[in-house]
């Protein structure tokens, strides 16, 4: 790898992913981070973790969740400004679901700077409508430790029981056929305009999502390291 690269260089590293429910994101930031040492932020997890505990913000997000629409801005921003600035950020962190809107990206500028820098990255993750329908449908969670599958594409080694921590993997309730076409429309008109909002702002790029997982990835590690 090339010594003086964007990703390889000291400095925090912050990573943005784009890209509609089911294009993959959360499967590309996991990788990621466990490959480059980098926290994952998803807010989906963070919000789904909230409403097991019943904090008052999962009390408030659950029934806006459950409808497939987008919980308010300003709660999303105050969860993000709090987890960056953990110490386990210090070193840069990949953001998986924010910003969702553009109000989230404005704050997103407040909390962390502006995002010209040169290890800021955007990440917009496209995926045809029908695969997209394929993934949502066929992903199965594990409400314990939060990990992903996909009962096709990405099964676990025993039907509907997680790898990782043997619990029963479930359906999420928003990944039901009628919450789905909720979370679409929402992506279609308050997350989709992101694109424009930093295609001329950041390290910006897009990728075909509708290959494998593993192919996407090497795709994601070589821009990042410059190797294009
Ligand atoms: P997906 O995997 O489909 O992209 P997530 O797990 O990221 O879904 O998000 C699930 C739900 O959590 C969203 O439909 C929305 O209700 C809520 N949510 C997650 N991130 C945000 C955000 N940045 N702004 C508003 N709502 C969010
Ligand atoms: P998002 O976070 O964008 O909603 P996920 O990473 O949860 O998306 O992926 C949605 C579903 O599609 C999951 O069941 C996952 O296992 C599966 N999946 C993810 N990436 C791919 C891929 N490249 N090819 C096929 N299936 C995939
Ligand atoms: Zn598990």
């Amino acid at each position: 790898m090339v010594g003086g690269s964007a990703f390889a260089a000291g400095g925090p590293t912050r990573i943005i992913f784009l890209g509609s429910p089911g294009a993959g994101k959360g499967t590309q930031a996991g990788r990621l981070s466990a490959e480059r040492k980098l926290v994952r932020i998803s807010t989906g997890d963070m919000l789904r973790q909230a409403i097991a505990e019943g904090t008052p913000l999962g009390q408030q997000a659950a029934p806006i969740m459950d409808r497939g629409k987008l919980v308010p801005d300003d709660l999303l921003i105050a969860m993000i400004r709090e987890r960056v600035s953990r110490e386990d950020c210090q070193n840069g962190y990949i953001l998986d679901g924010f910003p969702r809107t553009l109000p989230q990206a404005h704050g997103l500028e407040n909390i962390a700077g502006r995002e010209a820098d040169d290890r800021f990255f955007v990440f917009n993750v496209e995926v045809p409508h029908a695969e997209l329908m394929r993934r949502l449908s066929g992903r199965r969670w594990c409400p314990k430790c939060q990990s992903t599958y996909h009962v096709d594409s990405n099964p676990p080694a025993k039907a509907g029981v997680c790898d990782r921590c043997s619990t029963k993997l479930v359906q999420r309730e928003d990944d039901k056929e009628s919450v789905v076409a909720k979370r679409l429309q929402e992506y279609e008109e308050r997350t989709k305009p992101l694109i424009q909002y930093y295609m001329h702002h950041a390290r910006f790029h897009s990728i075909d999502g509708f290959r494998p997982a593993d192919v996407v990835f090497r795709e994601l590690v070589g821009y990042l390291e410059g190797q294009r």
